[in-house]
């Protein structure tokens, strides 16, 4: 058999601060796959040109897809697994003899990373902070680790609400819009940009006072303790479990590279590389 020099990419804009090609490059270094794994600026509305012109090359076996174009991603690929469809988005696409499937891994790779820091999934009620692409990307997986309850808050009250009744669609009663003074959370998770600019949402400290596990999806240090200004905060109010979103971000590569090459990388190495490169 020939020598196979497989060509995946990440897609997004902007797109010169991807972590990506490093964590695949090291995936393929595991398995000795040959894998050219390339970042690609796509102008904002220039997803389907972009994604035909790299899927023209038959070596191209897949690619990630990030802000802001999961939702063309949706609708470009041929057919839609069920975490995609659940999630209204797409950030893995998979070449297949038939054409191209939209996945999504994002939820997979939080659940993953909350389960292997011994978070309790099953019966829990979790408040979620956010109703963008990352939120919606959770739920799916979030449902499937059988939650009690989801409270959804977002600045925007109509786009929790929208997704409030997007997920009605398939997890009908599990969802209830948070409200002031709820306090019986078990996992916080903020899946908002807000940390990036050192900001926190709008919440009461009350949101703290079961001593909840939190999450921030954002993965990069902004402060003096090596953490985020999110997980800072709820340290300070008494939370002893705080995680930020470095796993997630290796989890969800981890997973895509998974359906596109059927193999399960070592993601706790690459936790641990690129955790010394920040
Ligand atoms: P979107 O732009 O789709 O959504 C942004 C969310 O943040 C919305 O809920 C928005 O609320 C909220 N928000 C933004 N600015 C403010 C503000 N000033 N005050 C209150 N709320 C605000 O982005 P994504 O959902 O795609 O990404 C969110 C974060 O998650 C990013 O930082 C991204 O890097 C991270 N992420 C991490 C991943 C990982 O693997 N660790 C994977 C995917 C994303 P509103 O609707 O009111 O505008």
């Amino acid at each position: 058999m020939s020598h196979f020099h497989a060509l995946a990419c990440v897609f997004g804009n902007p797109i010169e601060q991807s972590k990506s090609p490093v964590i695949h490059g090291l995936f393929a270094k595991e398995f000795g796959i040959d894998l050219e794994y390339s970042k690609q600026l796509a102008k904002p509305d220039g997803f389907d040109a972009a994604a035909n012109l790299f899927f023209e090359n038959t070596r191209a076996i897949g690619a990630n897809v990030t802000m802001p174009f999961k939702l063309a991603a949706y609708n470009w690929v041929d057919e839609l697994s069920m975490q995609a469809k659940r999630a209204g988005a797409v950030n893995t696409i998979i070449r297949t003899p038939e054409g191209f499937t939209g996945d999504n891994t994002d939820g997979i790779g939080l659940v993953n990373d909350l389960l292997s820091h011994d978070v309790e999934l099953k019966g829990a009620k979790v408040l979620l902070i956010g109703a963008g692409g990352a939120a919606k990307g959770a739920v799916p997986a979030l449902v499937d680790a059988g939650i009690q309850t989801l409270y959804l808050y977002n600045r925007s009250s109509e786009r929790a609400e929208a997704l409030a009744e997007h997920i009605n669609n398939f997890a009908p009663g599990l969802v209830s819009l948070y409200r002031d003074g709820d306090t019986h959370f078990d996992v916080v998770i903020n899946a908002t940009s807000l940390s990036l600019n050192n900001s926190l949402p709008e919440l009461p400290v009350k949101i703290f006072k079961n001593h909840p596990a939190v999450y921030d999806m954002v993965y990069q240090a902004q402060t003096d303790t090596g953490s985020t200004v999110f997980l800072d905060h709820a340290i300070q109010h008494g939370c002893t479990k705080t995680i930020d979103g470095l796993g997630m971000l290796i989890g969800q590569a981890a997973h895509s590279f998974y359906l596109w090459f059927g193999q399960k990388p070592n993601t706790t190495k690459v936790f641990k590389h690129l955790r010394q490169l920040k």
